[in-house]
């Protein structure tokens, strides 16, 4: 069998890789012919209709569940909600079921049948949340999770991974996608830390357009039957709320905000990105469902973008309900409405239509913000070509059944993606016939390895949906065979409860089993979880995990410690008794197969950290650390120092072969802002082993007018090399890329020195003019 590395290195991987890309305006250019379709559709629409296109309800509204807990639609309900509302769009899996291919057909094309007869030829749109693959077609493919993915470093895994699962959802006849998550993973307190691609803007920022591109295609005008639209989620600030839990208040300084939370949302609308769903919470005390300023201004006027704005579920009520901005519902609606809000994940009162047309009529919605909301709703289905071809069915995807080609590509993207952070004394790989202890509670368990969104909301069913796939101990007695490893459960989590329920079975009998072993292999972390029921009170890791794998080091067997978990817990007390430690983040239905085959050897690591893995409960930090925070002892009385104290840093990672770097050469040593700085560096394979090595390119600002960041990565690719084999890697970084967000909120590049750093070589760059920029995008 030919290893997944061995047909990289056929293929021979881009050698080029660029930064971000520049803007032009408009973000997404204009399509005349399908503008003037819109224009004709709206002229020829009641209020009602309009308003009606911008409501989206929760599948459930219109049908009924069984004894036997399985949904169906009543033809009644729907028709009703669509004549006397004009509903626009549903979206959601009913309750918690997760439905085949064949079933979703069945559902939306009722759905359309109805629309189109009852409300003038309008089509519906149906939207579900298909995170890491198919998370809601249960006979599709699951990918590993976000924060996986950016592990790879690799955006064309994104891409494939985003294309597949766009044709998938299409073959159940929805064409649209609230994916990807572009939160910047900075707090590893929250609990969707694990859905977007890691800590830093760059890496969200090209693995999100990546995703983009493989979801919608290259033209956003018109996105054929093989693509979805997307949406870019949470629009912005979401992932930093200051208490670390889900859905509350962030607290972000303005330079953050536009040089660090926006940058992927920019990056994705200029990539092409149809539709923007909101943060649920609010920046610095101003809830962004109802900012005229994020949402119009940014979004829209800055960037000339006429895509659709969709809530968040429940989002508008939310500002009355719970963020107090709002008097009353109708207050609410009005607030978000004006502040630019396209389309109200409702999600379960049609009312909401009766209510904003109150407010049109008493002239505290203005009928022209309404005309724009509904032109984006009407744009967003011609985009799609839902006016000419309502659904598309299974039987038009026949690939669909071909389950070995899809679960081969969610393999290969789950070997690029663990990482292997420790391995004293060469412990991995193990040979056959090393004798396999397993245990610990994601050991043996589908929902460890997926997480949330997976089968359902809370990832809860992915034990019975997955149970044709490989937990982490069958996919090691597969590997190495069964008489070699044995599985002897210690902490475990129940079926039923919490996420954080876990259960102490005791050690006693594994720490039996180690005698008749060579090697522990504890698998630790968390179940699974997904939004606000995955709030934690404590980063550590639970106390009888760690006791757990404080028994099993003290038996003298050397301990393999994976880590299946999609926020990095703090294992400082335990980390130091493994041998070695593999992160395994949330690889997917295919991640023990993955491991198994990078812990044999067959495979080689090449994951590296997409965030800073934190060593002490106080320190959080991410990579990007300001320079002050990292001061060297000071002399005289007061010898104040600062350290930055981390377990492992961004982008570590280990591998069974060794790469050198030479010839570190830059196309400007002087630069001005309108040059593009071209940097080339030769990767050599010192070891013995193929290999895949992510070269990253990292820059800093030694002095600037604000507090610099220590470094900030500017540009990154991987490359597969075999021993012995040198290649260049060549990094087009603009000179743009090195701007900063001023204390006025201006963008600046400054005159001074900087370092350019790639691997462990240096080379000094000198800008050479100062240029203060008033628009608000460079
Ligand atoms: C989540 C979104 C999701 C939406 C629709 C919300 O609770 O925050 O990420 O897209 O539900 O399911």
């Amino acid at each position: 069998m030919r290893t997944i590395l061995a047909c990289i290195l056929t293929a021979a991987s881009a050698l080029t890789a660029s930064a971000y890309t520049p803007v032009t305006l408009p973000v997404i250019p204009p399509d005349p012919a399908l503008e003037a379709r819109v224009q004709q559709t709206l002229a020829g629409m009641t209020l009602e209709q309009k308003v009606g296109q911008m409501v989206q309800l929760q599948i459930d509204v219109v049908g009924t569940f069984g004894t036997d807990g399985r949904f169906s639609l009543s033809q009644a309900k729907l028709d009703s909600v669509i004549s006397t509302y004009k509903v626009g769009s549903f979206l959601n899996t009913p309750g918690t079921t997760t439905l085949s291919a064949a079933e979703w057909d069945g559902i939306i094309s009722t759905l359309q049948e109805s629309s189109m007869r009852l409300n003038a030829g309008l089509p519906i749109i149906y939207g579900l949340d298909q995170i890491h693959g198919t998370t809601y077609v249960n006979d599709g493919v699951l990918f590993p999770q976000g924060i996986n993915m950016a592990a790879t470093f690799d955006t064309g895994l994104t891409e494939k991974a985003a294309a597949t699962t766009a044709w998938m959802t299409r073959a159940a006849d929805c064409p649209w996608t609230f994916s990807p998550t572009l939160d910047l993973a900075r707090d590893p307190r929250w609990p969707r830390f694990w859905e977007n691609y890691g800590e830093d803007p760059l890496v969200n920022a090209l693995m999100g357009a990546a995703a983009v591109r493989g979801f919608q295609g290259n033209d956003p005008n018109h996105v054929g039957p093989r693509h979805i639209a997307v949406s870019l989620k949470h629009f912005m600030g979401y992932g930093s709320p200051f208490s670390g839990k889900d859905r509350t208040p962030a607290l972000i300084s303005p330079s953050d905000l536009r040089d660090k939370h926006f940058a992927p949302f920019l990056e994705g609308l200029k990539n092409g990105a149809l539709t923007v769903m909101v943060n649920s919470a609010s920046i610095n005390g101003e809830p962004v469902h109802a900012s005229w300023r994020y949402l119009t201004r940014w979004l829209k006027d800055d960037l000339q973008w006429d895509g659709l704005i969709v809530t968040d579920w429940a989002d508008i009520n939310n500002l009355y309900t719970r963020e107090h901005v709002a008097a009353d519902r109708k207050d609410a609606i009005r607030i978000a409405i004006n502040a630019g809000i396209d389309m109200a994940m409702e999600p379960y009162k049609a009312d909401f239509c009766s209510l904003l047309i109150e407010l049109v009529k008493e002239g505290k919605v203005p009928m022209s913000r309404i005309d724009d909301a509904a032109a984006r709703n009407l744009r967003l289905k011609y985009r799609l070509g839902l006016f000419d071809r309502p659904n598309t069915t299974l039987s038009e995807y026949p690939e669909f059944a071909d389950r070995k080609k899809h679960d081969a590509q969610a393999l290969e993207a789950a070997v690029r993606s663990i990482v292997l952070l420790k391995n004293n004394d060469n412990l991995l790989p193990l040979s056959q016939g090393t004798r396999i202890l397993v245990t610990g509670p994601t050991a043996n368990t589908m929902r460890a390895l997926n997480g949330g969104w997976s089968y359902s909301w809370q990832g809860h069913l992915a034990d019975g949906c997955a149970a044709g796939y490989n937990t982490i101990f069958e996919a090691l007695a597969e590997r190495f065979g069964k008489t070699s490893v044995s599985y002897v459960p210690t902490v475990y989590f129940p079926e039923q409860g919490k996420y954080y329920d876990e259960v102490d079975a005791g050690t006693a009998e594994a720490v039996k089993a180690a005698a008749g072993a060579d090697v522990i292999v504890v698998c630790i972390g968390e179940n699974s979880y997904c939004e606000t029921p995955g709030n934690l009170t404590d980063l550590y890791l639970s106390a009888p995990q760690r006791d757990m794998v404080k028994a099993m080091a003290a038996t003298g067997k050397p301990v393999l410690m994976v880590i299946c978990s999609g926020r990095p817990r703090i294992i400082a007390d335990i980390e130091p008794l493994a041998t070695a430690v593999i992160d395994a983040m949330l690889p997917g239905n295919l991640g023990g197969d993955a491991l198994a085959a990078l812990v044999s050897g067959d495979e080689n690591f090449s994951g590296r950290l997409p965030f800073t893995y934190p060593r002490e409960i106080n320190s959080l930090t991410t990579y990007d650390y300001k320079a002050s925070e990292e001061a060297p002892r000071m002399e005289g009385a007061y010898d104040y120092d600062a350290r930055v104290n981390v377990q492992w840093p961004f982008g570590y990672g280990k591998s069974y072969t060794t790469f050198s770097y030479s010839n570190l050469s830059v196309s400007h040593k002087e630069f001005n802002a309108g040059d593009v700085i071209t940097v080339t560096v030769d990767v050599t394979n010192t070891g013995t082993r193929d290999g895949i090595e992510a070269v990253l390119a990292y820059t800093t600002d030694h002095v600037a007018s604000v507090v610099p960041d220590n470094k900030r990565l500017r540009a990154f690719t991987t490359l597969a090399l075999m021993p012995g084999e040198t290649r260049a890697v060549r990094f087009h970084i603009p000179a743009t890329d090195l701007a900063f967000v001023n204390a006025e909120g201006q963008w600046t590049l400054e005159e001074g020195d900087f370092t350019l750093r790639v691997g462990n070589l240096t080379a000094p760059l000198r800008c050479t003019e100062t240029v203060v920029w008033t628009r608000p995008n460079i």
